[in-house]
């Protein structure tokens, strides 16, 4: 048996065969070429091969997805029927000898070379990507390469990676994956986001991983220590026998929370919390109204984005329509596109840039596209008929770009009305403070916006200038340091001020420690992982709102995060809505 340590993404215990994904070394030496006739025909079985696999994963896509999702492989499947293609590559191999590997890349970019003199409609980049993809597993199955994919995984796997992107886990099978484990990535890093929002055990940061789990290795990741997660590679009968203990008892102290969850998140002194879950798609909006969520404080709608094709205005329609009429007149914050960062579009072919999350990213791609976003914000405003839909801008950090985001929701407002559309033109709007700029400019912003939430992952990021999703600087990352939460307390005064409320939907709003101090802060809703719901209930209904007044004032004025931190684990845990999101851990 082998012992790794890595952080706690997602807390939980769970078990299953180690699925290593890993992206195939493409690499080949271009020199050893076999006769024309022997490449052709290599080439000949690649496209077979290329085609069963995308024919099976369309399959499976659609049965689990739906047809929208199978159809984004029906287009690849296209590419491989169309003769001029693989005229193409023939032509390449009866030129000159080379080897049908070099064939392939040579007719792809041939091909970008065509596209790059096109427009950039994101029509043309979609089908460049999708060429892309294409030749790229010709080019695997060429050298004999196993495909590894999450879209298709065997039952009860536990991811391994180096990483994992928001792009590799759009696509990812949900019914048969236990828990992931990756050596890179952030406490914050949408990987931990997914992880929790499918309430499913994550660790990040973990050394070594990819060194030591190989395929189908026996794995027990046990993260039910808030900070710490031990994954255990092929353990002896004797220890699997105690995890299996130890799994049926932090079940049953889960379930001992879970009969709170249809209770109101109230203080003991009467002061109401609004408590709202963080969803990224219909099926987290179900698991999160299993956990007794009855609003939606943050909707991350990049993730509809991340699959594949760009989804049309009346696809996006439907999933917030839908989405709405689920919460049944419960408030639901959705956020605009929020592209960038660490969040790729493949079917938006952008530049690479050389610092992404200062870079083209949420309002600011939004206003280049601007397009892409007229067809957001008309499905909005169609779906807000259905219910109390709130729309919020991610990225601001000015009043004009607010402004200017409110513009285009009247413009998509007038297509609307001219074309005879239903909508309603006027929901609330509200601003996302992730930047510094927009704290200092809360009481300006916080005049004409609806509401204010506060994505703590990017403030964190942007005060502290550390890269969010960078396991090496995880101890420079503090999301309690004194800047942090006097940065909430400046936010959260000016919105009172100007009569408007405070929300938090970055993860400390779920960190059972941060809670106390947020509330006595003056935020009065909290967007939390759906995970930690029923937690979060039992810990408000605990707390008497003058005594986190008073802790939050004695946090703010301490010198350092390490003293807020020690000073809020004396002083919480033994109040009765101490920290019960943390196991009782050894
Ligand atoms: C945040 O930045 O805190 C946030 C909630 O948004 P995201 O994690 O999607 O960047
Ligand atoms: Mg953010």
């Amino acid at each position: 048996m082998k012992t790794l340590l890595g952080l706690t993404a997602s807390p939980g215990i769970c078990s299953g065969k180690a699925y290593v994904f890993k992206a195939p070394d493409l690499s080949y030496d271009p020199s050893s070429i076999e006769d024309a006739e022997t490449e052709k025909n290599r080439l000949d079985e690649a496209f077979r091969i290329s085609f069963e696999e995308l024919a099976r994963i369309k399959d499976t896509l659609s049965g689990n997805l739906g047809d929208e999702y199978g159809h984004i492989f029906r287009a690849q499947m296209t590419v491989l029927e169309d003769d001029d293609f693989k005229r193409e590559i023939i032509g390449k191999l009866d030129e000159s000898p080379c080897r049908a590997e070099t064939a392939v890349e040579e007719t792809y970019k041939m091909y970008a070379g065509l596209f790059s003199q096109m427009d950039d409609s994101s029509y043309n980049a979609q089908r460049l990507a999708d060429l892309n993809d294409v030749c790229k597993r010709v080019l695997r199955n060429l050298l004999g390469k196993e495909e590894v994919n999450l879209s298709t995984l065997p039952p009860e796997s536990i991811v391994v990676a180096e990483e994992l992107l928001p792009s590799d886990t759009a696509m990812m099978d949900r019914k048969h994956i236990q828990g992931f484990v990756t050596e890179r990535g952030g406490l914050t890093s949408h990987v931990a986001i997914l992880a929790k929002s499918l309430s499913l055990p994550a660790a990040v940061g973990t050394a070594e991983i990819m060194r030591q789990a190989k395929k189908n290795d026996f794995i027990v990741l046990d993260v039910r220590n808030f900070e710490e997660a031990r994954i255990y590679i092929n353990p002896g009968a004797v220890k699997q026998r105690e995890l299996e203990i130890h799994k049926s008892e932090y079940r049953k102290w889960q379930e001992n929370f879970l009969k709170m969850k249809d209770l109101e998140a109230v203080t003991l002194d009467g002061k109401k919390i609004t408590l709202s879950a963080n969803i990224g798609s219909l099926d987290d909006l179900a698991n999160a109204q299993d956990l007794g969520a009855k609003s939606v404080g943050l909707f991350r709608t990049e993730f509809l984005f991340l699959k594949g094709d760009l989804p049309r205005e009346d696809e996006q329609y439907e999933v917030y329509a839908e989405a709405a009429k689920k919460l049944a007149g419960g408030m639901l914050i959705i956020r605009t596109l929020d592209i960038g960062g660490d969040k790729e579009v493949k079917a938006l072919n952008l530049r690479k840039e050389e610092n992404p999350f200062l870079g083209l990213r949420g309002i600011r791609l939004c206003f280049k596209y601007e397009e892409l976003f007229l067809v957001q914000l008309r499905a909005l405003l169609r779906a807000a008929v259905h219910g109390d839909i709130r729309i919020m801008f991610p990225m601001i950090s000015s009043l004009r770009e607010f402004r200017k985001a409110g513009e285009l929701v009247t413009k998509a407002a007038e297509e609307l009305k001219s074309a005879g559309i239903k909508h309603r033109p006027d929901p609330p709007m509200g601003v996302m403070v992730e930047t510094p700029a927009a704290v200092f400019l809360a009481d300006e912003l916080t005049r004409e916006a609806g509401f204010v939430s506060i994505g703590t992952n990017d403030l964190t990021q942007y005060i502290l200038s550390v890269d969010r999703g960078n396991e090496e600087l995880g101890s420079y990352y503090r999301a309690f340091s004194p800047a942090v939460l006097r940065a909430i307390g400046i936010t959260a005064r000016a919105a009172e001020k100007n009569g408007k409320w405070t929300g938090i939907c970055g993860e400390l709003a779920s960190n059972p420690l941060a809670i106390p101090v947020l509330i006595g802060l003056g935020v009065t809703e909290l967007s939390v992982t759906a995970s930690a719901l029923p937690q979060t209930i039992a810990q408000i209904r605990g707390l008497d709102s003058g005594l986190c007044r008073k802790i939050a004032e004695k946090a703010v004025s301490m010198d350092t995060e390490e003293d807020v931190k020690a000073y809020l684990k004396i002083e919480i845990s033994p109040l009765p809505g101490g920290t019960p999101q943390v196991y009782p851990f050894p």
